[in-house]
This record gives C-alpha cells, structure tokens and sequence, in this order.
C-alpha cells in the first residue's frame, strides 16, 4: 500500500487530525488506502486560502482559466484508465461503467473550458437620457462542494469545473466512502498548474468537515448533492449565514410503460434505469408504473433478464452489477426486500449473494402488485430494487408517476405521440425521458429536479452560470 493520501490546501499537501481506511466493497480484504481526515481548523485553513487566491484568480483572465480546465481535462483523458480502476475499487461500479464515468469527467471541464471564454453579460440602454447600463456576471468568490458516494468522478467534476471557470476558488470535501477518486483529481488539477489556494481538497466526515464549510465565513456558496436529511440540515445553517445553496438530493422516479410501448425497448429502458450501477443512482428508475395490457408480458421479459444480470466484483470483466457500497447500504436494501413482503408484494431476486470474494452483493429485485402508497413506493432506496405498479391508463399512470415527494426524472415507455407529448408536459420532475432510462443525461444541458429532489438553480451546461456567478448591473453616465 502506498503512503498516506493528504489534504491539498493552499498548494501543499497537509495531514488530517487521523487516517481512514478506504475498502473495497467488492472485496473487503483489499485495504486500498489511507486518506486524511480533516479537521474544522483546516477548512478554516482552506476555505482563508482560497479567499486570498481568489481574486487574482478572477483577475488572472478567461484565457488562463480555459487552459487550465483543458490541461485538467487531457490529463483525466490520459489517466481515464486508472481513475476507473480506482472507481470500481472503491464506489463498486463495473469497470465499463467507471471508465465511461472518468472520461465523463474530463468531458465536463473541456465543455467549462469553453464557458470560461463565453462568460457574457448584457448592455441596456437606460430609461435615462445619456446613461448606458451593464449587466455582467462576477464570480461568488469561494465556494464548498459537498459530494456523494456515488459518482466519485463526474459530480465533484460537474461542480469543480463551472466554479473554476467563472473565477472562483474551491473547497472540495468528498463522501468519505470515496477518497480515492477525489485524491486522483485533486493531484490532477494540482498538476496542471492550478494556482496555490484556488482549489483545496479537504476529505473527512461531514459532521466535521461538511459542517465547518457551511459555518465558514469566507465560503459564500455551498454545493450539495447528497440526502434529503443532510441537505435540509445544509440549507438550515446555510440560511442562517445568508449563503447561496444548490442542493441535489433524492429521488424516487417513475418510469411508465403503456400498452402501445415497444416491450424490448420498455425493458431495456427499465432493466437500466433500475439495476444499472446497483441501483445507486438518484436518477434509478425505482416505480415502474404498467398498463395493465402489457404488465405481465413486461414483468415476464423484465424478470428473465434482471435474473440473468451476472453480480461481481466490479472489476471483474464478466460482471453486470457490482455491489452496495457499504455494509450499511446493503443493510438498507435487504431491509426493503423484507418490507416489500411485509407490505404486500411478490418480491422476485433480492437475495444477498456469498460470492468467492467477501462483499456487498445482492441479487437485483422487483417488487411486484406494489401500491403507489406503500413505503417501498415513496422512500428512496438507493439500491437495485424496483417497485412494479400496474395502472389502468395513461391517466392514472401520470396521477400516479407525479405522486411524490420527489421530482428529479420521470420516464415513459410509448409509442404515441400524443401520450408522450402529454407525459413531457405534465410530469412533475426536473427532467423527463420518453423510450430512454429515466438515468443517463448529458454534461451540456441542465441537470435537476423538482419538489423534494433540489433546491435552487441548476447544474451542469450554461446554466451552471445561474449558482457559479452574481449578476452586477452598473449605470454610467458620460456626462
Ligand atoms: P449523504 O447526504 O449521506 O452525504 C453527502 C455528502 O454530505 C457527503 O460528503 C457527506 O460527508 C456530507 N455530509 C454529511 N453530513 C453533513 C453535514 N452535517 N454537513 C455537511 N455535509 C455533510 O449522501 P450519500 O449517502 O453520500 O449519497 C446518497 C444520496 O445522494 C442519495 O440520496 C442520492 O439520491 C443522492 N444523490 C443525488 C444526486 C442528484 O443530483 N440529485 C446525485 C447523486 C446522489
């Protein structure tokens, strides 16, 4: 094993107050580090840093910012291979899906290399004679991202590189599950030449140091993706200091299948949607709401080919689906198999699996003749378990996908235009996908959701703009 990994602050790398283990959950005898864990002193170390780095990042110009996120961006290319690898070790993602997820990233700091040049405001005239009006967009100044578990690389990613790109300095502090993948971009960006102070990397836990970024003075911002709970917590603290908050948090997305669907590509969608990366995507499909013409011919196919998804460590090359990311998260799933049955359903798969290596695996499940009222229905999972509720017609099937606490993405599985259009229109979620999983979205269009699932402006594509920069609106006057 190699050294210990430390804290980036100010340019140097500096130990926490203590080293924590990072393990992977395909194999919990492979110890792949020991990563500091930072205290409240070194936020206030990093956040007083990149308060100083700041302006002269602003001042240093598009250009410099552009270069920097495109030698950030070749060199995850060229090291795509690697950071997977550490993915997959330690989030449990299949190698394929890890690798795509690294180069993801890479993809989102070229496209924000680009946006540092197109950083634009506007001219007005006045309703004054003689007085000429400017609207322009100025970085925040320092901003904390808080990240979770489960895209180690392409959500610290799609919140680094905006931030960077409108001049402003960062504090990064990763889920503690997974250093590992945040320790390789934060030497990356070190690398490529970032200046001392305008990227910190502080790991640890968030009861310490998530919640020393939310109190520290210096840091103006504060973006979240994570829990419900640990977001409404942030937005608490941060209201009470007065600072911006972006929070991406749960979701519990339907996907609904009509009896005009396509079946191969319903089931494709939702086999996806709902197992792909063990379930451990905020944008799962985890309500697979059915028509009754076509439920049991969908359940039938869907069933066939959720049983044979091989589970495996996630580095082995014939694996489908790795496993849970924790102990306590497949504690979690494996409870809402029991309540599922509790509540009423026939439950087919869920079982945990005993594989060669000692880990988190579990069977992927479906929850079937569930009821949109039921728990399994309403809490968020977050694991490869999916809730079947059969419906009469498009109707209902809507009433039923918008009866939520969440809104982050909503499917439909249909061949009729007029349904799609009405499904596009109507439901209550921040992004909407007809014939496609109601998971996989692209880096240069906005990224959220609605009700309970986010709070605050958009991420990803130019509308990161609305979080990252505040708008100043000058009135000269020649004279
Ligand atoms: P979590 O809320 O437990 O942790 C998220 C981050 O917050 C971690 O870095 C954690 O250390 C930190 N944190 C914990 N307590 C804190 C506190 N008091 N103050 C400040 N920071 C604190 O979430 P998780 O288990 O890492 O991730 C899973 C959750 O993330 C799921 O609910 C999932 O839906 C959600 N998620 C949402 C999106 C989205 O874009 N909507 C994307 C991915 C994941």
């Amino acid at each position: 094993m190699s050294d210990p990994h430390l804290n980036l602050i100010n340019g140097a790398w500096v130990p926490g107050d203590h080293l924590s283990e990072n393990r992977n959950p395909s194999d919990l005898a492979d110890l792949i580090g020991l990563y500091a864990a930072g205290t409240a002193g070194d936020v206030t170390a990093a956040a007083g840093a990149a308060a100083a780095a700041q302006p002269g990042w602003f001042a240093a110009g598009p250009q410099a910012r552009a270069d920097l996120l495109d030698r950030i961006a070749t060199r995850i290319e060229a090291e795509a291979t690697d950071i997977a690898t550490m993915l997959a070790r330690e989030e449990g993602k299949i190698l394929p899906e890890a690798l795509a997820e690294a180069r993801r990233a890479a993809q989102i700091f070229r496209f924000f290399a680009g946006e540092a040049l197109r950083m634009s405001g506007e001219a007005l005239a006045s309703v004054r004679p003689g007085v000429d009006i400017e609207v322009t967009r100025e970085p925040v100044g320092v901003v904390g991202l808080i990240t979770p578990w489960n895209f180690p690389a392409a959500i610290p990613a799609w919140k680094i590189a905006p931030a960077l790109a409108y001049g402003n300095a960062v504090v990064l502090k990763p889920a503690e599950l997974v250093p590992g993948t945040a320790h390789m971009l934060a030497r990356i960006i070190h690398e490529a030449g970032c200046p001392a102070g305008v990227f910190n990397l502080v790991m640890g836990p968030g009861s310490v140091v998530g919640r020393a970024m939310v109190e520290a003075p210096q840091i103006g911002a504060i973006s979240f993706t994570g829990s419900v709970p640990t977001g409404r917590a942030i937005a608490r603290a941060a209201a009470e200091r007065m600072k911006k908050v972006q929070l991406e948090m749960g979701g519990k997305n339907p996907m609904v299948v009509l009896d005009d669907a396509d079946l191969p590509t319903a089931v494709a969608a939702c086999l996806n949607g709902a197992f792909f990366s063990t379930g451990q995507r905020c944008t799962a499909s985890s309500r697979l709401i059915v028509q009754a013409g076509i439920h049991d011919a969908f359940v039938a196919e869907l069933t066939r080919q959720m049983i044979a998804l091989r589970v495996g460590p996630a580095l082995a090359p014939d694996s489908q689906i790795g496993p849970a990311v924790s102990a306590q998260q497949l504690a979690g799933n494996l409870s809402y198999v029991d309540l599922a049955r509790a509540e009423g359903c026939e439950v087919v798969g869920g079982e945990r699996l005993d594989l060669p290596t000692e880990g988190h695996f579990q069977r992927p499940a479906l929850f079937l003749n569930a009821r949109n009222d039921m728990r399994v229905a309403r809490e968020e999972i977050f694991g490869p378990c999916a809730a079947v509720i059969r419906v009469a017609d498009f109707d209902e099937a809507l009433a039923v996908a918008n009866d939520s606490d969440f809104g982050l993405s909503a499917g439909i599985c249909t061949t009729s235009l007029r349904h799609a259009r009405e499904f596009r229109r109507q439901a209550r979620a921040g992004m909407v996908m007809v014939n496609l999983p109601t998971a996989g979205v692209d880096y240069h269009v906005p990224f959220g959701g609605t009700k309970g699932s986010s709070l605050g402006p958009r991420e990803q594509g130019r509308h990161a703009a609305e979080f990252y920069t505040t708008v100043k609106t000058s009135y000269s006057f020649a004279g």
